[in-house]
């Protein structure tokens, strides 16, 4: 896992937010949501890309 924004692999765990893991970036301080829960898109959104 890297930090969307400065890419960095030196991240924390930051609590939990509504059920999903909290992460930090310790160089940057970016707090973003663990992303292998939200992979693919849903099917209404793959229709509008259409
Ligand atoms: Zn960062």
């Amino acid at each position: 896992m890297e930090c969307p924004r400065c890419a960095s692999t030196h991240i924390r765990k930051n609590g939990k937010k509504s059920s999903k893991q909290n992460y930090i970036c310790a160089h940057c301080g970016r707090q973003f949501i663990d992303s292998d829960e939200q992979q693919g898109y849903p099917e209404a959104m793959k229709k509008e890309c259409l």
